[in-house]
């Protein structure tokens, strides 16, 4: 076996392992408050903290884990958002483009 091929059987395997890696660590990033989008959502990791002079249609109880983009139970403490790119909403957080599970 000559020397390319060798290396090509160690390197790929390799590579495609930290490509996983890398798109399961994108899938799991955690939805902050600063990230642009929620930040214009107003978007909180406690649904208390929400800025109800500003988002007045707020609905009573309303949160992440009864939203329609929560892609996880309603107990569980943080889920992918659709909304907001798949990233890692807190199950008591809220945001603007809140839409009740159905
Ligand atoms: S869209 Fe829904 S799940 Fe996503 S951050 Fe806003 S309230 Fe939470």
């Amino acid at each position: 076996m000559d020397n390319r091929r060798r290396t090509l059987l160690f390197v790929a395997p390799a590579v495609a392992l930290g490509l996983a890696v890398g798109r399961d660590a994108m899938a799991q990033a955690k939805l902050t408050e600063s990230d642009p989008t929620a930040a214009a959502l107003g978007y909180k990791e406690d649904a208390s903290k929400v800025d109800t002079n500003k988002f007045k249609n707020i609905v009573k109880g309303s949160n992440c884990s009864n939203c329609n983009f929560y892609q996880g139970a309603a107990t569980a403490p943080s889920a992918p958002c659709t909304a907001l790119g798949g990233k890692l909403a807190m199950g008591k957080g809220w945001c603007a483009a809140w839409v009740k599970k159905v």
